[in-house]
């Protein structure tokens, strides 16, 4: 990491110039970061964060008392709002090439901040446009994965009958060919340039791209490996994936194995809930006895586990036995240092069947203090069972989700 002081007129700004990103500390507390290429990656601006994604929505992250604790909020910007914030810094970006001495003693830093100065709201609106035409969208990832780089080697979920996800419902179910993988990963290579060096990790992207047959399976992951470009995300923080119970059960330890020799370091399950009628309910495929088989397999894989919790899903009806049955199912789950429980707080989207079903059956939603002392009790019991075992219990929200 290199730490500079430019000249903006007559005051000077801390730049700090890594590897993965710039930042122009403006003043102490208004921070604003940029990816290698110009792109504008997020900012602090007094207490608030603000991220922005490859889609060019700027979500504005911050925390208030709710008398409850505090509570994290967040909004997205409107367009309007967005462009007024990046045409705030762009041009005193620009103004910091007029600093001679410094551009001349860092002539890299100053080649970020031309691209930078050449970022106008218009010009990330034309990025969005080709992010889309390459990825579609990208609903939704671990949050310990917010920087990896997305591959898609899948489009959308095998399943997509959950009553509670719509996360894909507009994207049919489809396994890509080794081909077209090849040009997608080009494709992303391009658009990303110098901001590939931003990227942390692999995602292997949709919902459950491990479900391709394995001999697939493995001609793809060779692409990923022989990708000379994406091989520095790859080697930092390994591949990533998704995977759904029920066609976890499919694949046995021998062949997790061979797909963790080609990299794979982490498995994220959706796993939501040990209540059997619970997951009946939402129409959710699996059985405690195939968590446990995916989870147990996994693991005599060596590799990491994710396993997804959505707390609050079956309502006031469910919420005794939803809790019981999954620190149940928990305690029985091999899990181990490394691995990561996240406690997602259900919040059932309009366009989901889940709440015309569970308003016939009488399943009411738990209301805000209900759910906060919900994800409290959780976590309680949670930390209690495996805490100590060095697996971390974290918040996840699908809401806060930007990639
Ligand atoms: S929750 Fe997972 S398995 Fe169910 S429809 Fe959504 S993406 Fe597919």
């Amino acid at each position: 990491m290199a730490l500079w002081n430019w000249k903006l007129r007559n005051r000077l700004v801390l730049v700090s110039h890594k590897p993965t990103a710039v930042t122009i500390s403006f003043t102490q507390r208004e921070l604003v970061t940029y990816d290698l290429a110009g792109r504008l990656l997020g900012m602090y601006q007094d207490g608030t964060h603000l991220r922005r994604g490859l889609d060019n929505s700027i979500q504005k992250r911050w925390r208030t008392e709710t008398g409850l604790g505090t509570d994290l909020q967040q909004q997205l910007l409107t367009p309007w709002q967005a462009r007024e914030l990046v045409e705030k810094y762009r041009p005193q970006v620009a103004l910091l090439l007029e600093d001679q001495a410094s551009r001349e003693s860092c002539p890299e830093t100053a080649a970020v901040f031309r691209r930078i100065a050449g970022y106008s709201y218009e010009h990330l609106q034309d990025s969005a446009s080709e992010f889309h035409q390459i990825y579609g969208h990208v609903p939704i990832l671990p949050p310990d994965q917010y920087r990896a780089l997305v591959l898609q080697a899948t489009d959308g979920c095998t399943y997509n009958r959950c009553t509670f996800c719509t996360l894909y419902r507009d994207k049919p179910f489809m396994v890509h060919d080794p081909d077209e993988f090849r040009r997608h990963i080009d494709r992303v290579v391009s658009f990303l340039g110098a901001g590939l060096s931003y990227r942390n990790s692999v995602f292997l992207g949709d919902a459950n791209a491990l479900a391709i047959s394995q001999e697939r399976l493995i001609e793809l992951l060779e692409i990923v490996r022989t990708a000379s470009d994406v091989r520095p995300a790859l080697d930092s923080g390994g591949l990533h994936a998704f995977l759904d119970i029920y066609t976890g059960v499919r694949k046995n330890a021998a062949q997790y194995s061979a797909l963790k020799e080609l990299g794979l370091r982490r498995v994220s399950l959706g796993v939501e809930s040990g209540c059997e009628a619970l997951l009946e309910f939402v129409q959710k495929p699996g059985t405690r006895e195939d968590i446990i088989k995916v989870v147990s397999t996994l693991k005599a894989a060596q590799l990491a586990v994710v396993v997804i919790l959505m707390v609050g899903l079956g309502g006031q009806r469910f919420s005794q036995e939803h809790l019981e049955d999954t620190v149940s199912l928990v305690r029985s789950l091999p899990l181990a240092k490394g691995d990561i429980i996240y406690l997602s707080r259900f919040e059932p989207t309009p366009q989901a069947p889940y709440l015309s079903i569970a308003a016939a059956q009488g399943v009411r939603p738990l209301s805000p203090p209900a759910m906060h002392d919900e994800i409290r009790r959780w976590k309680t019991l949670l930390d209690r069972e495996v805490g100590r075992q060095g697996i971390k219990i974290s918040p996840y929200s699908f809401q806060r989700f930007v990639y």
